[in-house]
């Protein structure tokens, strides 16, 4: 079971960490409605987190409104 981040915008894999780690790292700092949105769990176990990269990161900055258009494949 590990937790494995996706870029919201373009689906890219961000990477992938033990699960254990997100609740230490991540989700102490999550409202419950940001978790509801971003984590996504299957069948075994696995948490998909919708995330950004950092070429997205970067879009962002240049385009502050690029995130008005959002989509992510899962
Ligand atoms: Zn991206």
């Amino acid at each position: 079971m590990n937790t494995h981040y996706y870029c919201r915008h373009c689906g890219n894999h961000i990477g992938s960490i033990e699960r254990e780690e997100i609740y230490n790292v991540v989700l102490g700092h999550l409202t419950e409605q940001e978790k509801q949105d971003m984590l996504h769990y299957d069948e075994n176990g696995n948490i998909y987190v919708k995330a950004i990269c950092e070429d997205c990161q970067h879009t962002l900055e240049n385009h502050p409104h690029y995130h008005e258009y959002e989509s992510f494949i899962q």
